[in-house]
């Protein structure tokens, strides 16, 4: 269900751990759009830059992180378009609890074990609407469980006495507390089980469907995002190397990178792919090769590679059926 509004553009953003000589640059120049309603799905090996981005746009990074370039352009449902890099402390607090939520992978842990789940949801509601009366924040803190698939009489439960995946449901529930535009995901299951990992997704993206919000799901597991995502993003070196609609980047992958992803892991559904897995390691950021980052593992690397740093851009080659895809590698030139 993508809408063509944007919720977010995030323009050549630059995020650097430390200063001066020192610094590293863990994303470089990264643009992407997330429109509204849309699940965009961010994939790439670990340490390719999936949460330096995700903690960069929302100004969470902690130190040394610092962002060094860019803009993060959100739209609110009313209103003018705002930097989120040039908020204001106020307008900083509003962005990031009435506008976005963060699900992270340890989110359920971060549960407090003496509270119950009920006042804890309360709590947030209480935080952030203090007009709302406390039978008002009862009922949607019953209302929010039961979005997540958390039954009545699981209210009154402790941290402990839940299972790991009702954990992570509560946290979801508390994310969609304030009625969010955005959603940025990282890695919200990775803990869970893969059953368990699915049916959480699923419930996620039928709540997506029906109360409009946008999520940024970041995973280093590509076959839950092309279940799961409308358009996927690939990650490498800091960078984006490929954008597509899911289906079509499953089905036909530009990117040697995007295609050694795609048989790192088993398919979900359709003919079996054979698993050979990406030769050699992710790149060294105080190291970064020359050209394109990728050419030491890519097996269709030639000369101009090595010297050639190939930028993001709409193949010219590509039929008008794929006017929403880029990719930056030499194999289909820009035009
Ligand atoms: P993962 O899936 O493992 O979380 P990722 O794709 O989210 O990986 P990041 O965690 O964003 O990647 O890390 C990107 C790069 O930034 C990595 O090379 C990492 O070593 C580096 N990095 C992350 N945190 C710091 C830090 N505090 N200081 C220096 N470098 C860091
Ligand atoms: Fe491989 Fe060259 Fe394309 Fe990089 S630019 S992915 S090295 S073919």
């Amino acid at each position: 269900m993508s809408g063509n509004q944007p919720v977010l553009e995030i323009r050549n953003l630059c995020v650097d751990y430390g200063l001066g000589d020192q610094a590293v640059r863990a994303v470089r120049d990264v643009s992407l759009t997330l429109h509204r309603g849309e699940v965009l799905g961010l994939a790439g090996e670990s340490g390719s830059g999936k949460s330096t981005l995700a903690y960069g746009l929302t100004r969470l990074l902690p130190p040394p992180g610092v962002v060094s370039g860019g803009e993060v352009i959100y739209h609110p449902r009313e209103g003018a378009p705002m930097d989120v890099l040039r908020l204001s402390d106020a307008g900083l607090r509003k962005f990031r609890w009435a506008e976005t939520s963060i699900v992270f992978q340890g989110a359920m842990n971060s549960l407090n074990p003496v509270y119950k789940v009920s006042t804890q949801l309360m709590d947030v509601l209480a935080a952030h609407r203090p007009s709302m009366s406390r039978a008002d924040r009862l009922a949607r803190a019953r209302e929010l469980l039961a979005l997540v698939g958390i039954a009545a009489d699981r209210m009154d439960s402790y941290p402990h006495q839940l299972s790991g995946g009702m954990r992570q449901r509560v946290m979801i529930g508390m994310a969609l507390a304030l009625d969010p535009q955005l959603v940025i995901m990282d890695e919200p299951t990775t803990a869970l089980d893969v059953v368990m990992q699915r049916q959480i997704l699923r419930q996620l993206v039928g709540l997506r469907e029906r109360l409009g919000f946008s999520v940024l799901f970041i995973t280093h597991d590509l076959s839950l995002l092309v279940e799961f995502s409308d358009r996927i993003a690939i990650m490498y070196g800091g960078r984006i190397v490929e954008q597509a609609p899911a289906e079509r980047l499953y089905r036909d992958p530009l990117h040697p990178y995007s295609d050694g992803l795609l048989h790192a892991f088993p398919p979900l559904r359709g003919e079996r792919r054979e698993l050979t897995g990406i030769p050699g390691s992710p790149p060294d950021l105080r190291a970064m090769p020359s050209g394109c980052a990728f050419h030491p593992r890519c097996p269709k690397a030639m000369d101009a590679c090595r010297t050639q740093l190939p930028r993001l851009g709409r193949p010219a080659l590509l039929p008008e059926s794929d006017a929403d895809r880029t990719v930056a590698c030499v194999l289909h030139p820009t035009g």
